[in-house]
């Protein structure tokens, strides 16, 4: 048996590998990907172009699901309904001598649900639809680690944001009040 000397653990720290991420490397934001990258600008948030457009589309998933969430698109889905109705009113009517029932519509199921909804996690890339109460609650991810992951992002976004405020004040002061180098 060869004894385990220091040179057996090179192998371990091959040049190259994935093993240890640039200083500046960040984590793809999109969940399921989370790959370590270089970022090309300071507020990029995802790995790649691939990566890109995957929260593009989450977004569109999400904001449609908001929408007709909101009062604004349950107004008009109740304004559809009620179309729909005074169609088959007025079909009903031109039929009568048919003696087609009328009693019948309408019956739709009740939405008395309305205590409960779903909803779906707030961090790009995840399709994860949990239960709350009501449209008021507060909980925002399906999971802590989608919760800190947008988080991370998030703070790192408001530091950079900071940093340059920063040094955009500081920029306009030394044109206003030019150091003395007389
Ligand atoms: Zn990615
Ligand atoms: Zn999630």
């Amino acid at each position: 048996m060869v004894p385990l000397g220091p040179d057996s653990f090179h192998h371990v720290y091959l040049p190259g590998q994935e093993a240890q991420p640039a200083r500046r490397a960040r984590r793809c934001l999109l969940k399921d990907c989370e790959r370590w990258y270089e970022p090309a600008r300071p507020q990029s948030r995802y790995c790649s172009g691939n990566c890109a457009a995957a929260a593009r589309r989450w977004r569109q998933v999400k904001a449609s699901r908001a929408y007709r969430a909101s009062d604004n698109g349950r107004k008009r889905r109740r304004e559809q309904n009620r179309r729909y109705r005074r169609r088959r009113r007025e079909r009903a009517a031109t039929s009568a001598s048919a003696d087609v029932p009328v009693s019948c519509e309408g019956q739709r199921p009740a939405s008395g649900d309305e205590n409960f909804v779903g909803r779906m996690c707030d961090r790009p890339g995840c399709y994860t639809v949990f239960v709350v109460k009501n449209e008021h609650a507060c909980q925002r991810f399906c999971s802590v680690a989608c919760r800190l992951a947008l988080r991370r992002v998030l703070d790192r976004e408001a530091r950079y944001q900071q940093r340059r405020r920063r040094w955009r004040r500081e920029r306009w002061t030394r044109r206003r009040h030019p150091p003395n180098t007389s």
